[in-house]
């Protein structure tokens, strides 16, 4: 029915769903994975969707952001969940996997589909359509210069340097200001409310900077050693070179002035926003590798921080990953070719379950436009499109990786104090609002193997 083959590179978690989700729309599909020709620096074995650390795809509570995409993505469908279903352990309410059954398992369901070929070997330029590219966070050096290429140079990290996230309602009022350093306009004009301010005097400073001094940090794998010059450079590597250096550096307090004191702190943190609803408040300058008890621990003594909602932890690591919001469409798609795809990791989503979300989400969207229909991403009120929302709309200029969060979430229309009521109505609408869209646009599919 479907005479054009379609490649998908990269047999992770989203090239393997995608591959999956294709071929049950009734398209022919190479999935092209490299190992065990050429291995990356954290994959051991030559199976599919092998999981290179944790074993765990998160929670599966309502409550939380993971267990609702999850849920999500069981109403699309999805093949790495049932998985991860047969190959669960014990792990409470987290989907926890046996790594090496569920890689076998996915391979196997994988290379038995009859409208699925797997070729090893790596893929060394962007291919001409029809064609997802999977190839995640340790994306080949001579793809990821094809891309380079293709989308601008300065479209790929390799790196992300990841400050951490707060929500805007954990924030206390009563101890942050709004005002940009010397009230200088930002990008859309606003001289007003472009940045929220955490005035530090002297003492707490002082304590701040010793707290960090000692705070414990992840070590990570030897490859992931990161070059700190392209402005990724650790807090607490800087704070290392002395205590005034963050006074110097992104705590400089100059252009500011408290309103409630009239006077220059000591030390300014600044959050900046980072959707355009502004529920999700960014440490600017605050890239950081400490674990994530010490993230809680140290960058809670901020004033105004104290009961902080972290929604994105901070992190640094090796990453390969395209500038979304600038060079993809809204479905992730190259502008130049709504036939190539992105999919998972490499589209600045983080995680296991986001990437294979993506990668659900990618050969949906391939399938409707072989058949001439345009792509469809969910509705804001769900995780998913709620994430993508995040992709296409978020500031090019300081773009990072994003995992699943309710931050990103629309509210609910309704006022809900009790935050775990008010995740479970987000989450239940979610997983409603998914089924509708499901039977709204995906009428008929996926179609039954042949
Ligand atoms: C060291 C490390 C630890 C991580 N730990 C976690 C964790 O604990 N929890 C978590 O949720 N996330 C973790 N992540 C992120 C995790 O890698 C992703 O969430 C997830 O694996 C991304 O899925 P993906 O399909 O986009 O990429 P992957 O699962 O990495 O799949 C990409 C595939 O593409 C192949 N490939 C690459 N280039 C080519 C090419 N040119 N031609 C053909 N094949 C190619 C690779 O071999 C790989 O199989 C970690 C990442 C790294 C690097």
């Amino acid at each position: 029915m479907h005479d054009e083959v379609v490649t998908v590179v990269g047999g992770g978690l989203a090239g393997s769903e995608a591959a999956w989700q294709l071929a049950q729309r009734g398209h022919d599909v190479v999935l092209h994975e490299m190992r065990p020709v050429r291995q990356t620096e954290a994959h051991r074995t030559d199976r599919l969707a092998e999981l290179v650390c944790s074993n765990t795809f998160k929670s599966t509570e309502l409550s939380t952001a993971h267990g609702a995409i999850k849920a999500e993505m069981r109403e699309l469908g999805c093949l790495v969940l049932e998985c991860a279903d047969l190959a669960r352990v014990a792990a409470g309410s987290a989907l926890a996997v046996d790594r090496d059954v569920f890689a076998a398992t996915v391979t196997e369901r994988i290379q038995s589909h009859p409208r699925i070929t797997v070729e090893r070997g790596e893929i060394e330029a962007l291919p001409v359509g029809p064609a997802i590219i999977a190839t995640g966070p340790l994306t080949s050096d001579g793809l990821a210069a094809s891309l380079r290429q293709r989308l601008g140079a300065d479209s790929l990290a390799f790196y992300d340097a990841i400050a951490p996230v707060v929500s805007r309602d954990s924030i206390d009022e009563s101890r942050v200001f709004t005002a940009s350093r010397y009230g200088k306009e930002t990008m859309e004009g606003a001289t007003e409310g472009a940045y929220l301010n955490c005035a530090m005097d002297h003492a707490e400073y002082e304590a701040f900077v010793s707290a960090l001094d000692t705070a414990d940090q992840f070590h990570g794998h030897e490859f992931d050693k990161v070059p700190y010059f392209s402005g990724c450079m650790p807090v607490e590597e800087m704070n290392s070179r002395g205590h005034e250096t963050l006074r110097f550096g992104p705590l400089k307090p100059v252009g500011l002035s408290d309103p409630r004191t009239g006077v220059r702190p000591h030390a300014v943190v600044q959050l900046r926003r980072e959707d355009r609803a502004g529920r999700l408040w960014n440490l600017v300058g605050f890239q950081t590798r400490l674990r994530i008890p010490e993230q809680q621990r140290v960058f809670r003594m901020i004033p105004g921080l104290a009961n902080a909602e972290f929604l994105r932890y901070g992190s640094i690591h090796r990453n390969s990953y395209v500038n979304s919001p600038s060079v993809l469409t809204s479905a992730m798609a190259l502008k130049d070719d709504e036939r190539i795809f992105l999919a998972g990791q490499i589209t600045g989503v983080e995680g296991y379950t986001e990437s294979t979300a993506s990668g659900l989400l990618a050969g949906i969207n391939l399938s409707r436009v072989l058949r001439g229909q345009q792509p469809v991403v969910p509705p804001t009120t769900t995780m998913l499109g709620a994430l993508y929302r995040y992709l296409r709309e978020a500031d090019p200029r300081h773009f990072q990786p994003m995992n699943a969060n309710f931050g990103l979430v629309d509210d609910l229309d309704e006022q809900i104090r009790d935050k775990r009521v008010k995740k479970e109505r987000i989450a239940e609408r979610a997983v409603r609002e998914m089924r509708e869209w499901r039977q709204s646009n995906l009428v008929g599919s996926p179609v039954a193997v042949p």
